[in-house]
């Protein structure tokens, strides 16, 4: 995977990885935690990682730790409920920045939120547009 690591480095894109429970039946549970990203992070630090889902339910901590400790590295909003975006993300004054709307499956009402609440969204991200 350096490789592939490399390139998307290379052509700035950015790379997403499932973090947290899934329902899927036949789904390998075995890289699901946020900090399992930790030496990929280390390793590559102009590469952007996107822990999607932030590590739900149980791993939210350890996202918020992943984006804290690295630049490169910032979650998203897709399956937590919008209810707990501010439970789930302390400290969105300071990591505010580093979280994406709903990158990865915007569901459980995430639409609805940011309709009718006074959220501004803005992309913390420089992506190639081409590739
Ligand atoms: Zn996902």
């Amino acid at each position: 995977m350096k490789e592939v690591y490399q390139l998307c480095e290379k052509f700035h894109l950015p790379v997403v990885f499932h973090t947290g429970l899934t329902a899927q039946k036949d789904t390998e549970q075995k890289f699901i935690r946020p900090l399992i990203f930790e030496e990929i992070a280390e390793e590559n630090p102009d590469l952007v990682l996107i822990l999607a889902h932030g590590g739900k339910p149980h791993w939210h901590t350890e996202a918020v730790d992943m984006i804290t400790k690295f630049e490169n590295v910032y979650v998203d909003t897709g399956l937590v409920d919008p209810k707990n975006w501010e439970t789930v993300f302390p400290n969105l004054e300071k990591t505010g920045h580093k979280i994406l709307f709903g990158s990865d499956l915007p569901v459980c009402g995430s639409y609805n939120v940011v309709s009718t609440s006074k959220l501004t969204l803005k992309s913390p991200l420089k992506v190639n547009p081409v590739l």
